[in-house]
């Protein structure tokens, strides 16, 4: 019987995580679909219910949801520290839900840098993404800096972290860059339709700072323009991390290899599309 998967959120219909999911089933020749279902906070309870009632296989969970999402499903114990989930399996019976967002972003970071401990990172923003991504980085030994324009949410992540700190958007945040490795935007400014926002220019950065932006929409930010402006070398945009915890969401579900340089073309072609 074909096997059902989707994304709960709302707003939803943007998601490239059909495109994306159902290029890996095509590829791996899988009877198996992935549907985008626009579902509010209201409904989340009765919606991860239902769809365990219909036997549908996993959920990815979107905006704004993953929060709200750990009260009905067993979760792992670093999407409980994180406090958000992404992922839902329904294969054991029982919701287990599960955070990708940080594997994604750990794995680019290694496949740019290597290995990550020691590196002084310095992270823009502390909603969900910064959360996830600023847990594994700090587990791996990373020296963190969580950079908030509401510095308490900042404090209050980094009061999580093992070797962690907090600043907020001010002088003192210029400072940092110049003692940063690796500067990761973690907030959704510079995001469709805000094109041309950015939180630091060029003039903020050096030439050997990694810059890494989590928005993927568009693909290349204005951040990205001003960090190639500025003579970074190391330049990341946020597709791989889309493609990365897609791709991890995917092994939890079928328990197979996903395709990921077919998932990246796919969602590459889109957004030149768009
Ligand atoms: P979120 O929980 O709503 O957090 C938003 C963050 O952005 C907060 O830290 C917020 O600061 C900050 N922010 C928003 N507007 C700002 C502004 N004008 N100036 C300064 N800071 C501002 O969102 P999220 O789930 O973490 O997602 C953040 C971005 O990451 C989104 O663009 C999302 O699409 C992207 N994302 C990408 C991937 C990927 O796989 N590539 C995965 C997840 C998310 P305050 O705390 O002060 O409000």
């Amino acid at each position: 019987m074909k096997k059902i998967y989707g994304i709960i959120g709302d707003p939803v219909a943007h998601s490239l995580s059909p495109v994306m999911h159902n290029a890996a089933f095509e590829k791996l020749g899988m009877d198996a679909v992935y549907l985008a279902f626009r579902v509010s906070k209201d409904e989340l309870e009765d919606a991860v219910r239902g769809a365990k009632s219909l036997g549908i296989s996993g959920l990815n969970v979107t905006i704004p949801l993953k929060e709200k999402a750990l009260f009905f499903v067993d979760a792992e114990e670093v999407a409980k520290k994180i406090g958000a989930i992404n992922t839902i399996d329904f294969s054991s019976g029982t919701p287990i839900g599960y955070n990708t967002d940080g594997i994604g972003a750990k794995k680019v970071l290694e496949e740019t840098v290597g290995e990550i401990k020691r590196k002084r990172v310095l992270i823009l923003g502390a909603g969900g993404a910064a959360r996830a991504i600023s847990f594994y980085l700090d587990a791996e030994g990373a020296r963190v800096t969580i950079a908030n324009r509401t510095k308490e949410r900042a404090a209050q992540l980094a009061s999580n972290l093992h070797n962690a700190k907090s600043i907020g958007l001010s002088a003192e945040f210029k400072k940092h860059i110049k003692d940063s490795d690796i500067l990761i935007n973690a907030t959704s400014v510079g995001m469709h339709p805000d094109e041309d926002a950015t939180l630091v220019n060029a003039d903020m950065m050096h030439p050997d700072l990694v810059v890494f932006d989590i928005v993927y929409n568009p693909m290349e930010t204005k951040l990205l323009r001003e960090a190639k402006r500025a003579g970074v070398k190391k330049i990341v945009d946020g597709v791989k991390m889309l493609v990365y915890q897609g791709a991890a969401s995917f092994r939890i579900w079928t328990k197979e290899e996903p395709p990921v340089e077919v998932m990246e073309k796919v969602v590459r072609d889109a957004l030149i599309r768009d």
